[in-house]
């Protein structure tokens, strides 16, 4: 078990060389998956494959056409939400904004990326179980990034995260600023 995750930059949609690529190696979910979404949705979806499984690829020290990236939403049954890499204990999280996307993974721990369009001291007004907060995007992608490690989503709120209860089980790593984005990580210990 490494303590160190790895990171991949990427875009929100394919060239046709890589969507020709990626288009043989789809698993039957991730194909039901995607012809469940609109055109930009689904490119989207399909984008957050091709780098799962290059990260994938990666971290494993394989070639990236190996890698088979399986995920079950808790909500709706499909393929797709927080990575496991099949056969592996490497977990993958993925992010989008704008036209990027990212994807961080790790071996052996849960993991959580986010990435937010623009800037780290920007605030928003964000919905939490005791009214509305003004937070920095700094923050948000904070909060972000922890409950996707946690594999709980939005359904905790900013307000109900406990610090003490975070620090003793993630490892935060404090948003930073990548050109026009703010990306924030979180890892379980
Ligand atoms: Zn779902």
């Amino acid at each position: 078990m490494s303590d160190s995750f790895v990171l991949l930059w990427g875009a929100t949609s394919l060239s046709e060389q890589e969507s020709a690529e990626l288009f043989s190696l789809l698993t039957s979910s991730e194909r039901a998956r995607a012809a469940s979404l609109g055109q930009v949705l689904s490119q989207r979806y399909l984008s957050g494959r091709y780098l799962a499984r290059k990260l994938g690829g990666d971290i494993l020290g394989e070639d990236w056409t190996s890698v088979i990236p399986i995920a079950r939403c808790g909500e709706c049954g499909m393929d797709h939400g927080a990575i496991i890499l099949e056969d592996t204990d490497v977990h993958i999280s993925l992010s989008s904004s704008g036209e990027k996307l990212v994807a961080a993974g790790i071996s052996g721990r849960r993991i959580g990326v986010d990435i937010e369009r623009g800037y780290i001291d920007d605030t928003r007004e964000v919905a939490g179980r005791a009214g509305t907060h003004t937070v920095t995007l700094g923050s948000w992608c904070e909060y972000e990034a922890i409950v996707k490690a946690m594999g709980v989503g939005n359904a905790v709120s900013i307000d109900e995260l406990d610090p003490t209860v975070v620090t003793s089980q993630y490892t935060v790593h404090n948003a930073t600023q990548h050109e026009r984005h703010v990306l924030a990580l979180a890892v379980s210990r």
